[in-house]
């Protein structure tokens, strides 16, 4: 079965987002969504209230963790990682059953060889992205060998289904969807966020931060 997946979306647990996740779900349900990842900076909370909400939707839960080789993204977690270095997050992630993905890899990452080797997934669309990132996104997933997702990196809950997963799994069950993400049994649904809503949304992440 093809299920429709966003695995990158920001939730008001996030610093820098305010999308509630009461508003989250509804909004997944208007655009068909069958799977959902919360993956807020380095925050937990927002995947699990999702969860304890929602019958239909599948949720991921997950988290953003800002490291010194940059970002990076742990699915399917069940606790929040609370160190910030890069291979103790990868670690973790491993010891939780979870995968490791580098998203947005055009965005302030070190990419070395040992960093590449111990992540299971590429980002090779994000939303929010410019063309040219998203290129070498897919030229480096095709280059080391790694699947790739897609994903909306939504801040607002307009961006929510920008970036499609169509994830060819052989059920609903979590350990099939993650299986299927591993083997590549994908297909990339991708629409960009208009320009003018990404600087607005960077507006806000700066305005947040202060
Ligand atoms: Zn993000």
């Amino acid at each position: 079965m093809k299920l429709r997946a966003d695995l990158h979306v920001h939730s008001e647990f996030s610093f820098d987002s305010k999308s509630k996740i009461n508003k989250i779900l509804k909004k997944a349900k208007k655009e068909k969504i069958d799977i959902l990842a919360i993956t807020d900076h380095e925050e937990f909370l927002g995947g699990e209230k999702l969860k304890n909400l929602s019958k239909e939707l599948i949720v991921i839960c997950g988290e953003e963790i800002d490291t010194e080789y940059g970002d990076i993204i742990g699915l399917f977690l069940t606790k929040k990682i609370e160190t910030k270095k890069f291979f103790e997050v990868i670690k973790e992630i491993k010891k939780q059953k979870g995968i490791a993905v580098i998203p947005h890899p055009s965005i302030h990452h070190i990419l070395t060889d040992e960093v590449l080797n111990s992540i299971d997934l590429i980002e090779i669309f994000n939303s929010r992205v410019g063309n040219s990132g998203n290129e070498m996104a897919k030229m480096l997933a095709n280059k080391i060998k790694k699947p790739g997702i897609a994903g909306s990196d939504a801040h607002f809950l307009f961006e929510i289904g920008n970036g499609i997963t169509l994830i060819d799994s052989k059920s609903k069950n979590i350990e099939d969807i993650k299986a299927a993400l591993q083997m590549g049994n994908v297909e990339l649904l991708c629409k960009r966020s208009p320009k003018l809503k990404r600087y607005w949304a960077k507006f806000v992440k700066i305005w947040r931060r202060r």
